[in-house]
């Protein structure tokens, strides 16, 4: 059976996020990390999301690793491609949301039209596409084109100020137009007000004017569900994970998707209980605190760590004591998370690209060796920490369970040495209650047998 959804994401939490939120809408979701080079068993999978690193890349990297990602996930079936981008429309005027949104576009239309059999919707579909980067629960909505994060515009949100790609211009129609030579057009909230087949005329219409890409309203949950009724089968669209949670419904209302009892269904978990944390955000520090009055934990310092390995060494032989005891199953924290006042000190000493790398290095080097040694249920938060702990374990693929808290799911993996699947949850930033440490491996079913 082939997959229904096929997601391009520009990121690797961009990714979870989008398929935590197909999981709750009812779809079985693999992720993966790139594009895969082997072939994946996929028959009780419903949509699988390529994570990419194509946010802030250079343009023609983006536009070749997207469209890599395009001809694998068609290979696959899909039926619908979703290109996911952040919900506060994370860009530049060079790219890399327009440039690779063309390509796409390009692409789709150029294998349609060799399809004689291609329905009229699929051939108008490919000639345009929409933008919907809202996500209402989160606070991200469009109104006549504008972004708002909250109350505020997005260039007044804070995003302004983003190292990488500041968002100094809350019209998407004005951001978008100068990252593409192409038409861009607005779905108003009153056409959206009056329902799926007002926008599906809309969208028509603007597409026979010439108009590449639609930026959409969305003011909350229902003007989602319009949209995705208008657009479930256009070949492609765009946006954040909130149209994510509105598609599926319209996939089982055509037939292509059946209902699924337990789309986030995880084998038993097994194995020790470890949490790794190098994430220094305020609730990750709410998270360690609450954690450390409940269990036990070790804390790394980025200064020891310049030093020697020894403090590496110390770390191992606290965890092994206490996660391979047969007579206790309670998980153990390792930890570099420090208050704001503590990383400066060690920034200033190692400068903060080498404070990182020393903290990143060492997580990830106890995550192969606990993972080698037993440990099969580990919550890693923050997002750079995941991404190096993801890399050591050479994860590949993420299968994606319940969700913990919001955009956080359990996943499970396979990695090498272990012959039970790995159970991992990976939490970026501010993500999660302040018991979350604890309460993940109470979500997670299964019996620790190391
Ligand atoms: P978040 O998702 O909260 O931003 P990240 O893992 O993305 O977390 O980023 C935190 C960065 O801070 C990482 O590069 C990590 O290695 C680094 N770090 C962690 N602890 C310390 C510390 N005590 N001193 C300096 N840097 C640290």
């Amino acid at each position: 059976m082939s997959i229904v959804l096929g997601a391009i994401a520009d990121d690797f939490t961009g990714a979870t996020d989008l398929a935590n939120n197909l999981v709750r809408a009812g779809m079985r979701t693999l992720q993966v990390i790139g594009v895969p080079q082997t072939a994946l068993a996929l028959d009780d999978v419903d949509a699988v999301v390529v994570a990419l690193k194509s946010r802030t890349c250079p343009v023609q990297e983006a536009v070749n690793d997207s469209l890599a990602a395009l001809d694998w996930l068609r290979e696959q079936g899909a039926r619908q491609l979703f290109f996911k981008y952040c919900s506060t429309f994370d860009s530049t005027d060079e790219g890399n949301i327009g440039p690779v949104a063309d390509a796409l576009l390009e692409r789709l239309r150029a294998t349609q039209a060799e399809r004689l059999r291609a329905t009229q919707q699929e051939r108008l579909g490919s000639q345009h596409t929409v933008m919907v980067p809202a996500f209402p629960i989160n606070g991200r909505t469009v109104y006549q084109g504008h972004l708002f994060v909250g109350d505020r515009l997005l260039n007044d949100s804070g995003m302004q100020h983003h190292p990488l790609n500041p968002m100094t211009d809350a019209d998407l129609v004005r951001v978008l137009s100068r990252q593409t030579p192409h038409s861009v057009g607005l779905l108003a909230r009153p056409i959206l007000a009056e329902g799926a087949d007002a926008a599906r005329a809309r969208l028509k219409s603007l597409g026979e004017q010439g108009v590449r890409h639609v930026i959409c309203d969305t003011l909350d949950e229902s003007d989602l569900e319009v949209i995705a009724a208008a657009v479930a089968e256009f070949p492609l669209v765009t946006g954040g994970s909130g149209l994510g949670q509105a598609l599926p419904a319209e996939y089982r209302r055509l037939g292509w998707l059946d209902p699924v009892a337990d789309p986030g269904r995880l084998a038993p978990a097994s194995g020790a209980a470890l949490v790794l944390s190098g994430s220094c955000s305020q609730a990750t520090l709410g998270q360690v605190e609450d954690f450390l009055s409940r269990h036990e934990g070790f804390a790394l310092d980025p200064l020891a760590l310049a030093e020697s390995d020894e403090q590496i060494e110390q770390a191992l032989t606290f965890a092994r004591e206490r996660l391979f005891d047969e007579e206790s199953s309670a998980p153990v924290l390792i930890y570099a998370s420090a208050a704001p006042e503590k990383v400066k000190a060690a920034q200033h000493r190692l400068g903060a690209a080498r404070a990182g790398e020393l903290v990143e290095r060492a997580l990830a080097g106890l995550a192969k060796t606990l993972v080698t040694e037993g440990v099969g249920r580990l919550v890693v938060a923050g997002g750079e920490t995941s991404g190096a702990v993801v890399s050591a374990l050479e994860v590949t693929e993420l299968r994606i369970g319940e969700q913990i808290d919001p955009g956080v799911p359990w996943t499970q993996t396979t990695v090498d040495g272990r012959e039970a699947p790995l159970s991992l949850a990976l939490k970026s930033g501010n993500f999660g209650g302040v018991d979350f440490f604890s309460r993940a491996f109470d979500a997670l079913p299964g019996e620790k047998q190391p």
